[in-house]
Formats: C-alpha cells, structure tokens, sequence
C-alpha cells in the first residue's frame, strides 16, 4: 500500500557532463516503472537547476541534499528551502550523517530543516543511523529512537516527510545489516512513528540506506517496513540504479 521511493544522493559528486546519466534514468521511468516506484535524485546544488528542467513532467523528481532552516538572509554559501523549490526541487534531504558528522548538525538544527522544507512545500527525508560502536554497545535502537525524537517536526506528514536510516558504519563500506536486523529497526522506526503521529504512521515511508547495490537490492527492499532505498555509490550509475529501482 505504501509505494516504494528509490532516492539517488549523489552526494558531492557529478558535473555537467554527468547529465547523459540522468537522462538514461528519466528515459527508462517513463516506461511502465513509474508506476511501481517513485524516483528521487538529489544532484550537487549546481545541477539543481538542470535536472529539473530535463526532467520537467517525466515524473523523476529532484531535490537538494540540504537546506538552511531561513528563508534567505546573511548565511554565505548556504541555500535555503525556498531556493531549492525556485530551482525546480521537489525535495531536501536533511540530517544525513555526512553533515551530522563533518558540520557538527544536531537534531534540532534538522528538525528547523525539515521544518523549512514544509514551509517551502518541499518534501524533507530525514537520515537517521548509529554509528559501529552504537550498534557494538547496543545502543542503536536508543540513538535512532532520539534522533527521530529531535529531528522529525510535530507538523510532519506522510506526503511531505520521508525517514531514511542510515546506519553510518553501512555507508559506503560494502557492509550492510542482516535482513533481521534491517527489519528490527524499521519495526522500532514504526513503532515510535506510531506513538508521535497516530494511525498516520502506517503510511509514513521508511528507507534504508548503506551500501544498496542491484545485487542486494531485491532482499533488502522485501523487507518488512522497508519502502525504498536511499542510494549513494550506486545511484552514480544509470543502469545500477535503475536495477535497484526495477527490484522495489
Ligand atoms: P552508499 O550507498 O554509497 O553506501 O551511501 C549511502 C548514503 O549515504 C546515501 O545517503
């Protein structure tokens, strides 16, 4: 009932030249895969603009990898929620753990993200995910159960909010979590979904990301309460992520 969202995060890589990529992505979902997934990309903010306009009506959407939480004023070098919905975005990824990490981001400075991602009529995925020593000492449950406490605002809908956990020792390692434990966490993400937001919950997608490929995609993305994938390395690539797509 929940349809399955793949979102390609480029993080910071892709130039103009990258474009060809994107092109065969929006040639092979206007087929007969749009209708049983939706597609996100999230291109380098300077391709913002571009993407958009190739993609116009073709049903790929695309979106920013973060926001500031104003709507513009002296904050040199950021882009703001507004920005991006000028620049033809549709969506903002906030608080992933690269920026949780190197920017020193806390969970209310995302939640005033997320927050400005609705008032720009942007849909936010919120990243969540503990890191390897979290998960040694068992405290993954309790980190992400904090991190969605901080992070998702009270005003957060199905239509304009998307999960996506992250755990941080699964990017870019080649290492992924057993499909059990992929489905504890998502159980426990809904379950806390279902005390914030009520009945609501069920129809709240959660995402995994780390390490998605085309060859662990199909099992990963059957998992109970995963409903897309949040792809980074494999997203670079038209053919790897439209496999992973094929597979939701
Ligand atoms: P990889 O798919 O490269 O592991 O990255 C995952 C990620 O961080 C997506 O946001």
């Amino acid at each position: 009932k929940r349809k399955p969202l793949i979102a390609g995060n480029w993080k910071m890589n892709g130039l103009g030249s990258s474009a060809p990529e994107f092109v065969t992505v929006i040639g092979a979902y206007m087929g007969p895969m749009r209708h049983a997934v939706d597609l996100m990309v999230f291109p380098p903010a300077t391709l913002l603009t571009s993407f958009a306009t190739a993609t116009r009506g073709a049903g790929v959407l695309v979106g920013a990898q973060d926001c500031h939480p104003e709507p513009n004023g002296p904050y040199t070098g950021d882009i703001s929620a507004e920005m991006i919905a000028d620049a033809g975005g549709k969506a903002v990824i906030v608080g992933h753990s690269e920026r949780r990490a190197d920017h020193s981001e806390t969970d209310a400075l995302i939640r005033s993200k997320a927050e400005a991602a609705f008032r720009a009529g942007l849909v936010a995925i919120v990243c969540v995910g503990e890191t390897a020593d979290e998960r040694e000492q068992k405290r993954a449950a309790a980190v992400v159960g904090e991190q969605l406490q901080g992070s998702l605002p009270d005003a957060a809908k199905a239509e304009n909010l998307v999960v996506a956990y992250e755990p941080v020792w699964a990017i870019g390692s080649g290492l992924t979590p057993t499909i059990a434990e992929v489905e504890e966490m998502h159980g426990f993400i809904r379950a806390e979904l279902a005390k914030r937001f009520g009945a609501e919950s069920d129809k709240f997608r959660i995402l995994y990301g780390g390490s998605v490929k085309p060859a662990n995609a199909a099992e990963i993305l059957t998992a109970a309460d995963v409903d897309g994938a949040l792809v980074g390395g494999a997203s670079l690539k038209a053919a790897d992520f439209l496999a992973i797509a094929k597979a939701a």
